[in-house]
């Protein structure tokens, strides 16, 4: 039986894996963590007989505590490191959104505790030292992301130095194909229908506006040191090809299979076997077609900024990450237009210098200052 600590738990990816594990008798879950949404996380902890959860707002925390006599409510960002260390488990899924998601990545690498990663956010903003945490403790680092899940299979049977290129697909969003002119006028409710994922609200602009394939392209240059001249990307609106690795030999290999979150999360979990996902079996004659096109980064420059601020290295890619988690909001909250997006990041990368990052303990000064700049770079930029 393997021990799963859920952080995230009530979010897309967070739900979808208590899916999984319920079907699956090998999995159970120890522990559940969320944001603020207490009632919904009570009622998962009783679901799946969890005794110990924990919250990031205090007054969540107190009022779960309040009502629930199952178990122990943690509070705050450091009961969330408490779940993740205090709790016997046997691998913690990251699925919660932005660089709050940090803090438990480096908790549970540090403790050697072995981690599905879903939260990309934490390899942006601290790809390097991540990855020598990990490498330092033995503990192993799963991605979640359905690209880099694909990649991370592909590259399984791999030998080093067959590798010339990963090839990251991406959807291209529901705004594939309009000019920047056009995508002027977008609305918050248009930009939160994706085509072909259904996800958190943060991702799903972050599709939108191309920044998530720009962030995944730090998370693959990370996970797979990979450098980034050796990492495309390619739009297919079909979101079958989850990503394609070329060898040194002509061959390209892909990894296929209808967008369903469940598959790279089962993966992950179960990971090095694999167990049944209810998933019909791929059917190719009704697909018909599969089709590419090259992304454009003129319409969609927030995949340049992150493709930039990831060769740039240091402390851009989690400058470049505050500004975009400040932008999201703002956009989301009726304060900044789409085009504001990119325009409000690169502004507070061009305040923002690159520094080297030798330590964690750096990171949050830096991240705290971005958003600080950024929020004041939403208020000059014309929300039309
Ligand atoms: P979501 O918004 O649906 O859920 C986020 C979860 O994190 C919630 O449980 C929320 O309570 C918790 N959370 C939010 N802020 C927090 C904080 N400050 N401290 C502690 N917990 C907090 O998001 P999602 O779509 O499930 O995405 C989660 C992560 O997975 C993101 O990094 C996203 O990029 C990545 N991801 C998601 C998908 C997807 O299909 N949804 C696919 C690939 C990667
Ligand atoms: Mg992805």
């Amino acid at each position: 039986m393997r021990k799963v600590l859920i952080l995230g738990a009530t979010g897309s990816i967070g739900s979808q894996a208590l899916d999984v594990i319920e079907r699956n008798n090998d999995l159970m879950c120890v522990g559940l963590s969320a944001a603020t949404d207490w009632e919904r996380l009570v009622e998962l902890a009783e679901r799946h007989r969890v005794e110990r959860v924990a919250l990031a707002d205090p007054y969540a925390a107190a009022k779960a505590s309040e009502s629930w006599e199952g178990g122990e409510v943690l509070s705050g960002a450091e009961g969330l490191m408490r779940l993740v260390v205090e709790t016997d488990c046997d691998i913690v899924l990251n699925a919660i959104v932005g660089s709050a998601g940090l803090g438990p990545t480096v908790a549970a690498l540090g403790e050697g505790i072995d981690l599905a990663l879903a939260n990309k956010e934490s390899l942006v903003v601290g790809g390097d030292l991540v990855m020598q945490l990990a490498e330092g403790t033995g503990a192993h680092l799963i991605p979640v992301d359905s690209e880099h899940s694909a990649l991370y299979q592909l590259l399984a049977s791999e030998r080093p130095g067959t590798v010339d290129k990963l090839v990251l697909t991406a959807s291209g969003g529901p705004f594939r194909g309009q000019s920047r002119d056009q995508l002027g006028e977008v609305s918050v409710e248009q930009a939160l229908k994706h085509p072909t994922w259904e996800m958190g609200g943060k991702i799903t602009i972050d599709s939108a506006t191309l920044m998530n394939k720009g962030l995944e392209v730090i998370e693959a240059h990370h996970l797979f040191g990979t450098e980034y001249d050796a990492i495309d990307v390619v739009v297919h609106p079909q979101s079958i090809i989850h990503s394609l690795i070329q060898l040194n030999d002509g061959s390209t290999l892909a990894h296929l299979g209808y967008p369903d979150m469940r598959v790279p999360i089962s993966y992950a979990l179960n990971h090095p076997s694999r167990e049944d996902v209810p998933l019909r079996p791929l059917d190719l004659v009704e697909l018909g077609a599969l089709t590419f096109e090259a992304p454009d980064r003129d319409a969609f420059p927030c995949l340049r900024l992150a493709e930039a601020a990831g060769r740039a290295g240091g402390s851009a890619p989690c400058v470049m990450n505050a500004a975009n988690e400040v932008a999201v909001q703002a956009f989301l909250g009726g304060e900044l237009s789409f085009l504001g997006i990119p325009e409000v990041i690169e502004r507070t990368l061009e305040v923002m210098p690159a520094d080297p990052f030798g330590h964690f303990s750096q990171i949050p000064a830096v991240d705290d200052e971005a958003r600080a700049k950024a929020r004041e770079f939403v208020g000059q930029v014309p929300v039309r």
